[in-house]
């Protein structure tokens, strides 16, 4: 057998799990093919049915410590993906309750119903199973997903996640006065894969609350890099992204806070961003642990504003610091009155709220000039800078003290 972080190579012949056995994981067959063998009470060794790609194989393993229930051998060379215990375990735990309860069900009755056939001596037909799974491993993105975050988790550990910093600006004085943090993954096969694509992956499976807290200390510790070669003249601010997955966690605020008083970075020079969609979904935690950061000293700020939910009542509910104007209304603001009309909206409603407003997705000269003469604080976007690794911010900052538009 040969081992690649969560990818496992048999050769024909080989044995991959063997009845009777303890079971730590679960494998979904990539290449290859195994048959499925079982030995009954008088000593014979029946033969169940074979499974080729796409089928899943040790499954009951993930539920409970009971030993394997069969021996799986491969018949011709295969390469398999785990699923491991503890990713299966952490899923089922943030699984919506109901379905939580209805797997551990189904897979409990089916250990039952494995378990009478090998008292009856009657092997249990598992054949029909193989399509279902095998329509399931086709057309359903099941596979590429458990691929992203075994991957991720290695990933995280080595240099292949690392942060963008993308410049946020006054738009009266044309400064930079802040950053924000944006994950970027070089995946050594896949190549470059867009946090749009593996930031909602991690967050189902849980991994992004480790992500977030690896986000946090990395960016802060570039900071003070950052403010120490570029030598500026006041306080830069990283804004950081959350999800609702790690404002769930217990200790979220504890977090945070430790990994600030470790650093060189003042609370007020954090900012946490965060969606509507995360406060509507938890109000009452959003709002206790957004207290709690706000006395910490961290500034909040709502990411894509506007285009979460349409009630503005919840505005004054939660202590927030910051609106994040969504890219999507700067985009259409020049040639579409109904955006323009937003864009305005937004900056009086922050301005009346005692908000900051950033505009995200500035792209030319037209739309940061527009948004300066409109009142909004700060802009982000192609047309200022890219988001960039931290080798080049500071050489950045220091050419552009002050941005002419
Ligand atoms: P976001 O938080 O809305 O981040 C802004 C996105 O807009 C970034 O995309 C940025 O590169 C892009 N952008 C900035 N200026 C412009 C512009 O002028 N034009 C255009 N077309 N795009 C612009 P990116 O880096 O691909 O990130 C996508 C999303 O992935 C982020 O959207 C955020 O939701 C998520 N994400 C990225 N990093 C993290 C992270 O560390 N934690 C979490 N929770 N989410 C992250
Ligand atoms: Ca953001
Ligand atoms: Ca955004």
């Amino acid at each position: 057998m040969h081992d690649d972080e969560n990818k496992k190579s048999f050769k024909a012949g080989e044995t991959i799990m063997k009845q009777g056995d303890e079971g730590r994981c679960a494998y979904i067959i990539e290449k290859g093919r195994v048959e499925i063998l079982i030995d009954t009470r008088n000593g014979e060794t029946q033969y169940l049915g074979s499974r080729g790609p796409g089928a899943m194989i040790g499954e009951m393993a993930i539920l409970d410590n009971a030993p394997r229930t069969a021996t799986v051998r491969a018949i011709e060379d295969c390469e398999l993906l785990e699923i491991t215990k503890k990713d299966f375990a952490l899923r089922l735990e943030n699984a919506d309750p109901i379905l939580h309860m209805m797997t551990k069900v189904v897979m409990t009755r089916y250990r039952d119903m494995l378990q009478r056939a090998e008292i009856t001596g009657d092997p249990p037909k598992l054949n029909a199973a193989e399509d279902l799974e095998l329509t399931y491993a086709e057309g359903s993105s099941a596979v590429e997903t458990i691929k992203i975050t075994n991957d991720f988790e290695s990933a995280l550990k080595s240099a292949e996640i690392s942060l963008h910093y993308q410049p946020i600006l006054a738009l009266d004085s044309g400064k930079v006065v802040g950053f924000e943090a944006l994950m970027r993954w070089e995946h050594p096969e896949k190549g470059f894969i867009s946090p749009a694509v593996f930031i909602p992956v991690i967050e189902d499976s849980g991994l992004i609350v480790k992500a977030s807290a690896w986000a946090l200390k990395e960016s802060l510790m570039a900071l003070t890099r950052i403010e120490n070669r570029a030598g500026y003249d006041h306080e830069l601010f990283m804004s950081v992204n959350f999800s609702s997955r790690d404002f769930a966690a217990d200790d979220f605020v504890e977090s945070v806070y430790e990994t600030i008083s470790v650093s060189d970075v003042s609370a007020p020079q954090v900012h946490l961003e965060i969606t509507e969609r995360l406060l509507m979904g938890q109000p009452d935690n959003a709002k206790e642990t957004l207290a709690m950061c706000r006395k910490a000293g961290m500034s909040i700020s709502i990411d894509d504003f506007g285009t979460g939910y349409s009630s503005l009542s919840y505005l004054h509910y939660f202590p927030i610091d910051t609106l994040k104007i969504d890219r999507s209304f700067v985009k259409d603001m020049l040639n579409n009155d109904g955006s323009a009309a937003l864009v305005k909206s937004i900056i009086s409603l922050g301005k009346s709220l005692n908000m900051k407003i950033v505009a995200e997705g500035v792209e030319n000269k037209e739309e940061a000039v527009m948004l300066r003469d409109l009142g909004c604080d700060m802009a982000q976007g192609y047309y200022f800078a890219k988001p960039m690794p931290e080798k080049d911010v500071a050489n950045f900052v220091t050419q552009n003290r002050r941005i002419e538009f």
